[in-house]
């Protein structure tokens, strides 16, 4: 099969690059070492739409973070993507980081971020009145902003795929070969062609650039942990609460979520592994102990879940987006601000391919916007009913905690890219994201998937591989069945 452009690595970077090409009359495919898109550094941040005054002047970050978060808000709309500009706050907790604050406005306005102010210690308690006593300034953003980071994923590879694009999932590039006319792709005994290659592999992108020889930058695993706080402890946080950024990134944050949780996090530690997500106790000691120090009040014992994810940090300092060979496309090291910068990387990258030849043609029945998964939990008391009415599934509440509806489960399978697996029902529809994380609901929806997609029960996984749910029979179901 040869197509015009593969894209290795369905994150939201490969994902909206493939949405911005789908405008075109190209064939495009996306493939994916995962059960599901999403599954990467996506899956797994602090969700900001960064304002941009952090990132270097003149850097890639900085012109594609500011270009991005300008983009965002509306992107969000015609993808039907939960967004909500609440704006952030740096804050100084000692009178001398005030300096920091200053260099930090300087920086921004130099960027381009607008609306910048640096706020005295009166106004930042009227502001964010559960704010510590010792803070003593902030610098105000109020173009920062709250994304849920792997619905816009989803939603960005959904859209490409309703607009023609093609998405293999578990298809790990393994090897890369150079013919006349571009490239193919190896997945073991697998394989495709294209003209144009795009390397999206997030922690992976130095291993898959070696594929082609290219061994110009590393990208080192740098670990993010992370606490997700229940509904009633939001409190009175609206903003995103940074502290003042050291060496190793912005620091460890307190935000909101686009779904009213109270996120702490992430910690930054270098490692090698570029799988192990795992959370330890003293990184989640640090997360609390800043939480405890920028909001005294916070309620602790409200934690619903724990988790990590990789920042793909690269040898150069600035996003890699270059090509080492005609038609071959590094989009690497996008650590953040990666997910702000992703719709501007996404336009940026389709120039880059125009300005190497490749043609665009626009497509007449390009379809802009996609339609989410009803939510149903939103809907008027009206809406509701007649929804019910029109198809009795929304009726059946499967996840207490959420009250996610069974029509959203069936709707969230059968749309592009459908959950495959427990765990892509809980990101699509946030089934399993409450309280009792997935306790209840749980078999439920492993029920609903085995129906939808016609396997056992016991097929059904969690996140693809090997991770069954239900292993083997009861012995009073060996009884019923030898009847
Ligand atoms: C702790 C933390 C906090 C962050 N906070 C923010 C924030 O608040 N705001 C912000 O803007 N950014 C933030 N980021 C950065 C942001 O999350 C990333 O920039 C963004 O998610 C990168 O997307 P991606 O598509 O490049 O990578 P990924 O989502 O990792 O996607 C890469 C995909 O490639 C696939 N892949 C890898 N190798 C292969 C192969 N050989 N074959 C096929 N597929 C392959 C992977 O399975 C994966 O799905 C944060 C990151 C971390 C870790």
């Amino acid at each position: 099969m040869l197509y015009d452009v593969a894209i290795i690595g369905a994150g939201v970077v490969g994902g909206l690059i493939a949405r911005e090409l789908s405008r075109y009359r190209l064939k495009i495919v996306m493939v994916e070492r995962s059960h599901d898109v999403a599954m990467g550094t996506t899956k797994a941040n602090s969700a900001i739409v960064h304002a941009g005054y952090d990132a270097e002047c003149g850097s890639l970050k900085a012109k594609l973070n500011v270009e991005g978060s300008r983009m965002m808000e509306s992107l969000c709309r015609k993808l039907g993507v939960k967004y909500l500009r609440n704006g952030s706050l740096v804050v100084a907790y000692r009178p001398q980081d005030m300096e920091r604050i200053g260099k930090l406005y300087e920086r921004g306005k130099k960027n381009g971020v607008e609306g910048l102010e640096i706020l005295d210690t009166e106004k930042l308690h009227q502001m964010e009145p559960s704010l510590s006593q010792e803070a003593v300034g902030a610098l105000f953003a109020p173009s920062g902003a709250i994304v849920c980071p792997y619905e816009l994923n989803i939603a960005a590879v959904g859209n490409a795929m309703d607009n023609g694009a093609e998405l293999l999932l578990d298809w790990e590039v393994t090897k890369i070969t150079e013919d006349g006319d571009g490239y193919t792709l190896w997945s073991g005994e697998n394989h495709l062609s294209a003209r144009y290659v795009i390397n999206a592999s997030g922690v992976y992108a130095d291993h898959v650039a070696a594929m082609v020889g290219d061994s110009s930058f590393t990208i080192r695993p740098r670990k993010g942990q992370y606490m997700l706080l229940d509904h009633d402890c939001v409190g009175s946080v609206t903003h995103t609460l940074f502290n003042v950024p050291n060496e190793l990134g912005k620091g460890i944050l307190v935000t909101p979520t686009v779904d009213q949780n109270l996120l702490l996090g992430p910690t930054a530690e270098d490692q090698e592994d570029r799988e192990d997500v795992s959370t330890t106790p003293e990184g989640l000691e640090k997360v609390q102990e800043n939480a405890r120090k920028v909001i005294p009040s916070v309620n602790l014992r409200g934690v619903i879940t724990a988790f990590a994810g990789l920042r793909a940090v690269g040898s150069t300092g600035d996003f890699i987006i270059e090509s080492p060979r005609q038609g071959f496309w590094n989009v690497a090291g996008i650590e953040s601000p990666g997910l702000s910068s992703a719709p501007a990387i996404a336009v940026y990258v389709t120039e880059l391919l125009a300005g190497q030849g490749l043609l665009l043609e626009e497509k007449e029945d390009f379809m802009e916007e996609r339609v989410a998964v009803h939510r149903f939990n939103e809907l008027s008391m009206e809406e509701k009913n007649r929804v019910i009415r029109e198809n009795p599934l929304y009726g059946h509440v499967i996840c207490r905690c959420e009250s996610i509806t069974e029509g959203e489960i069936v709707e969230a399978i059968r749309q592009n890219p459908g959950a495959r697996d427990l765990d892509g029902v809980k990101r699509r529809t946030r089934a399993g994201m409450g309280r009792c994380q997935g306790g209840f609901c749980g078999p439920l929806v492993t029920e609903i998937l085995s129906r939808e997609l016609g396997i056992p029960l016991e097929k059904v996984t969690k996140f693809g591989g090997g991770s069954y749910l239900n292993v083997g029979k009861t012995r009073e179901e060996h009884i019923h069945e030898n009847d």
